[in-house]
């Protein structure tokens, strides 16, 4: 007996990489499945403030896709969800889905915000890099979507004032978490990366030191819906910094922290940030303290030659040995060996931005072994064949992009999303067994 193929795909990851191989998809007329963990799609993209190497505004070109993939007849957004078991082969895959409990119903939430403007509860808001605040009943960001609020059960404290003032009756105490399975023929993970943890690295004072922030921070403190409506502000006493140094390479190309890779992001959006900081205040003294730049895409390297050039950002060669605080100023000293004049040089900032490499998202280790995809040394996903299947990973029917088989920038993230969204729909098309 011929069994009939589901004409449907499952996306794991609403980051840029995800969206787009779930619009692919599910633009050729096949269900699409995309699950994200948190409460929103968007992913990093929506943190960051402006994108290299042009400097759009990254919510402006984000918004647009976050709305395509939420209102496409054909795509089921399952936020606020993880994988919790796959079975089965290429074109005829089982999973099951775990769908935790937002306390809100997604069907009544109209995202009013007025539960919100009603709650007594203020926790660091991990959008902004917890240097912001934001409630108990929240959503992450203004263009969220889902535009639905969710109830952060560790923190409330069950005053009931939500509920009440709640017209539409949508938030619900006593919802609980599901379980849903679904029948998919392709599978596309698309999960992403994490920052390095940067206080791995003590002399360099992140974590000691108030205004040793790092690269993410950098991106809320400048993003007018930031935690300091885009007011570049020190955290020890809120003044604007005049003089900022960006240190590159850290936990990226350091074997020592088991990182021996380039994580290829992080040249481009520190000379982008340096030119920030000099949008910011034309004033300010803005250097970069790095091992080498690697300004590889498109438009990479003008964009590096116009940083030094037209914005006057300065470029020091070596790796900083250590970051120091002066006595009651809250400013730093960093010391470096200048590989080119072979001198080692002491240089004071009012804030030093960090920037750390990428790594595997978390938990990627436990949903390779759920779904039998093999990984690399690294810990991100293996690919087949890096010139012929560069989104094809050993096992068939399941298919990467994005950062989940290592750093990309925006541009390559979405490439790979399409190309992951054609290899799923050749499996799909297959149709009968
Ligand atoms: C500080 C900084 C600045 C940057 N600036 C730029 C820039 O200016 N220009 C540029 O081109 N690039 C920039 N980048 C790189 C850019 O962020 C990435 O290229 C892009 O975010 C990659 O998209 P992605 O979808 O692969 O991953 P992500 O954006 O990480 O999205 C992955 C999504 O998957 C979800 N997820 C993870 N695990 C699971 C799971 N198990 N189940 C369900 N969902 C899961 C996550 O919650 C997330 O929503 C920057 C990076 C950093 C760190």
């Amino acid at each position: 007996m011929t069994e009939k193929k589901p004409n449907a795909a499952l996306v794991i990851g609403g980051g840029v990489a995800g969206m787009q191989a779930a619009l692919d998809i599910a633009n050729q007329g096949f269900k699409v499945y995309l699950v994200e963990r948190t409460p929103s799609i968007g992913g990093r993209m929506a943190q960051i403030d402006k994108t290299f190497p042009t400097l759009d505004c990254s919510a402006c070109i984000l918004t647009p896709k976050l709305s395509e993939v939420s209102h496409h007849p054909h795509i089921e957004l399952l936020t606020y969800s993880e994988v919790g078991s796959v079975t089965g082969v290429a074109g005829d895959f089982h999973v099951r889905i775990r769908r935790k409990a937002r306390y809100v119903r997604e069907d009544l939430c109209s995202g009013c915000g007025d539960c919100a403007a009603e709650c007594p509860v203020e926790v660091p808001n991990e959008f902004d890099m917890n240097i912001g605040f934001r409630k108990a009943i929240y959503v992450g960001f203004p263009q969220a979507t889902p535009n639905v609020f969710t109830v952060d059960k560790e923190n409330c404290i069950d005053c009931g004032r939500c509920v009440k003032v709640c017209e539409r009756k949508a938030i619900d105490m006593d919802m609980k978490d599901k379980t849903i399975n679904i029948h998919v023929g392709a599978i596309i993970v698309a999960t992403g990366f994490e920052l390095f943890d940067v206080s791995q690295y003590p002399r360099l004072g992140y974590g000691h030191y108030q205004n040793v922030i790092h690269a993410m921070e950098f991106e809320r403190l400048i993003n007018a819906a930031g935690p300091t409506h885009g007011h570049l502000v020190r955290l020890s006493d809120g003044k604007k910094p005049k003089s900022i140094g960006f240190i590159q390479c850290v936990g990226a190309r350091d074997v020592q922290k088991g990182v021996p890779y380039c994580s290829r992001v992080c040249c481009m959006y520190s000379i982008k940030n340096a030119v920030m900081a000099l949008e910011h205040d034309p004033k300010s003294d803005v250097w970069v303290y790095y091992a080498d730049i690697r300004a590889f895409g498109k438009g990479f390297e003008e964009f590096y030659e116009m940083a030094k050039r037209r914005f006057g950002v300065k470029f020091i060669r070596g790796r900083v040995a250590e970051v120091m605080e002066g006595k009651n100023t809250g400013n730093l000293v960093i010391k470096v060996e200048d590989t080119e004049s072979t001198k080692v040089r002491l240089i004071e900032h009012d804030l030093i931005v960090i920037s750390p490499g990428v790594i595997p998202s978390q938990g990627m280790d436990t949903m390779a072994t759920k779904m039998g995809i093999e990984q690399t040394d690294d810990g991100y996903i293996k690919i087949d064949h890096s010139f012929f299947g560069p989104t094809v990973t050993k096992t068939p029917g399941v298919f990467v992009c994005g950062c989940a088989d290592g750093p990309k920038d925006i541009p390559d993230s979405v490439s790979a999303g399409s190309a992951a969204a054609m290899k799923a729909t050749i499996v799909l098309s297959k149709g009968e067994s």
